[in-house]
């Protein structure tokens, strides 16, 4: 075994010490770089909730204020809108302060698909979202990111879809890592195709995605959200068929 003298004996030495001291630094810019990317994405998604909240009051400003349910309405969107934006300038604040890397926090996978269910029961009444797993499985993930990591995938489950959607979210317990698959019924993406979807503005066919209002930035996003919380993400399909998500978390191991 090989220590790290601070004496200088000969340049083998030196070299070594230059080797460590470069990775090293290497580590402290993939750290900052991340940092960048996540800090960049999530300040992408704080201006859905902003324009949302925009379109509301400027709709209340116009007309709708005379009508009871028309402003009932739009002051509840606005508000709960503003409560995940809320959340997510948090957690970006957390992020700043380094302080992500010893948050504990965990959440019940179960827990946000039903709540995503009920979500999409209300936007989607034709969709049929079935979830299977234990209530008290968690990962090491915040509430409001994990919300966003599935919401992204049903979101898309059901935006690439000609058919009546059918969601399938299951989440497994393994030995050391929390599973949670996510498969649809919908076109299904092209095998060659497959590496690049996790790409910055990569879409597939930019007829169909501009009609359903794509941007090629939601799967990036959840990419990076994963990534950040220690977690894996990969997808396999059959274009014509179903694309199935594969996520894999660290186990807690207070559980
Ligand atoms: P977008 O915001 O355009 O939906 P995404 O990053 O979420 O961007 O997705 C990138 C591309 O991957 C989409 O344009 C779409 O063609 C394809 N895609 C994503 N999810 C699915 C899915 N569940 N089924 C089929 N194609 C999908």
């Amino acid at each position: 075994s090989k220590s790290v003298s601070f004496v200088y004996n000969n340049e083998d030495e030196i070299g070594e010490l230059l080797k460590i001291y470069k990775e090293l630094m290497d580590e402290v810019s993939t750290t900052i770089s991340r940092q960048d990317e996540f800090i960049h994405n999530v300040s992408h998604e704080l201006r859905t909730p902003v324009q949302v909240v925009e379109g509301h009051l400027s709709l209340l400003n116009r007309w709708g204020k005379e009508e009871r349910a028309i402003l009932d309405e739009s002051l509840e969107i606005s508000l709960t809108e503003i409560q995940k934006m809320k959340l997510l300038i948090e957690e970006m604040l957390k992020l700043a302060k380094n302080e992500h890397h010893t948050m504990k926090e965990a959440t019940s996978v179960i827990s946000v698909l039903h709540e995503l269910q009920q979500n999409y029961f209300h936007l989607s009444p034709e969709t049929i979202i079935e979830i299977k797993g234990e209530m008290q499985v968690k990962v090491p993930v915040p509430p409001t990111a994990l919300e966003q990591i599935l919401r992204n995938l049903i979101e898309n489950a059901i935006k690439y879809n000609d058919k009546k959607p059918f969601i399938k979210a299951t989440v497994i317990c393994n030995m050391d890592h929390v599973q949670i698959t996510v498969e649809d019924n919908g076109v299904g993406i092209e095998r060659t195709l497959l590496p690049k979807i996790f790409e910055r503005f990569f879409i597939v066919d930019e007829a169909r995605t501009k009609r359903r209002g794509g941007s090629g930035l939601g799967l990036c996003i959840v990419k990076s959200l994963v990534n950040e919380y220690g977690g894996t993400i990969s997808l396999d399909s059959e274009k014509g068929k179903w694309t199935k998500f594969y996520i894999l978390f660290p186990k807690l191991t207070s559980e």
